[in-house]
């Protein structure tokens, strides 16, 4: 068995190599499975590979599994996939079942370590199922707290810088409480290019290659399972799931059903632009007769306490300000890309380890849940 840390990569290009690199295995079991590598953004070489494997005789559902969304947190979603492939192919009838594994939606910013795409867009505030639905009415909260979350010069002296910060913010929550500074996160802002949260003035190429794949998904079978796979949110070190009200409003429930601790519901009162609204809506309006399943899943790190949420905007908030206006002192900018990286790809041992861990509880959750997996006589 591999151990935890074999399936983490330093690099996008030997994950990528990585993930090519299972369609031997795929094959064995679908003979017609086909990776293809599709060209994403301005710079070369970036792209986001599919392999897919049809049902080979009777389609009953697809399993289909997302990574990178959030550029840099693609490196937890490729282990995922790895482990995938690993340890549940087997698990899985092909006659009757479908795989689509996706790897880096964000293939720039699991490269360049970032987790917006090279034109600043947090993806998953780029998904509208209208056409020309992208928000023009300014995110009022977003206005009143533009002075935090837009960058304002180079980073001098990253104490000060840090001080500074950690006032406004304290500022802002006692003002209104937490309400203002979440909700101008969730609902994100379509005005201001340089700022955190920016959810883009169009679609973006990955936007519009995911809806393909989500139509020709719900299209080509009657029951669709999709985990799409994140990092940095939730209790350190376990999973959280997080699934559109769509699918269910009661968190006991779910947590009862799919065998998990940590449950969310995505509400669409809080957040604008989300890929689970949008591929759940898809089902509703065109493909009503499909069943869908679609669940985003995290791997915690700083944790879930008003603590933790507070370095969580702090860093998101001066990662942008480094890339856009750059630090003065080099060990700054270390800092910043540190920290950054610490809420979304640790190296501790530890959080690998309980990615893979918690990643086996996940999955086995859903397809049991799910009826995916065989069950073997005698188990
Ligand atoms: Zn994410």
């Amino acid at each position: 068995m591999k151990t935890s840390e074999e399936y983490f990569s330093t690099t996008y290009e030997e994950s990528r190599q990585n993930f090519r690199s299972h369609l031997d295995k795929i094959i064995t079991m679908w003979p017609e499975a086909e990776l293809t590598s599709e060209a994403i953004g301005q710079e070369p070489d970036n792209t986001i590979d599919m392999i897919h494997a049809q049902a080979r005789t009777d389609p009953e559902q697809v399993i289909v599994m997302t990574t990178g969304e959030h550029g840099i947190e693609g490196y937890g979603g490729a282990a995922v996939l790895d482990l995938f492939v690993h340890e549940y192919l087997e698990k899985i009838d092909p006659k009757t079942t479908g795989i689509c594994l996706i790897h880096a939606l964000n293939p720039w910013g699991m490269r360049n370590h970032r987790r917006v795409t090279e034109n600043n867009i947090d993806l998953n505030r780029n998904y509208f199922y209208e056409d020309n639905a992208i928000p023009e009415d300014i995110n009022k909260n977003y206005e009143k707290e533009k002075g935090l979350f837009l960058p304002d010069g180079k980073i001098e002296d990253l104490e000060n810088q840090r001080k500074e910060l950690h006032g406004q913010l304290l500022n802002a929550l006692a003002e209104e409480g937490y309400s203002r500074v979440k909700e101008a996160k969730g609902m994100g802002q379509y005005e201001f290019e340089r700022g955190v949260y920016y959810g883009g003035q169009a679609e973006e190429e990955t936007t519009k290659f995911l809806k393909r794949v989500h139509r020709n998904m719900l299209h080509g079978y009657p029951r669709v399972i999709h985990m799409d796979w994140h990092t940095a949110l939730g209790p350190t070190n376990e999973v959280t799931m997080l699934v559109s009200e769509k699918i269910s409003d009661d968190e006991e429930q779910l947590k009862k059903d799919y065998q998990l601790d940590n449950v969310g519901i995505i509400s669409s009162d809080n957040v604008k632009g989300d890929s689970k609204t949008y591929v759940n809506k898809l089902r509703e309006e065109e493909y009503p007769d499909t069943y869908l399943f679609s669940g985003l899943f995290e791997f915690g790190t700083f944790g879930d306490d008003k603590k933790a949420e507070f370095r969580e905007f702090m860093t998101i908030i001066l990662e942008n300000q480094l890339y856009w206006e750059g630090a003065e002192k080099e060990e700054d900018r270390q800092w910043i890309l540190d920290e950054f990286r610490e809420m979304f790809y640790p190296d501790e041992a530890e959080w690998r380890e309980s990615v893979i861990k918690e990643a086996r509880r996940a999955i086995e959750g859903v397809l049991k849940q799910e009826g995916v997996l065989h069950i073997r006589a005698g188990r």
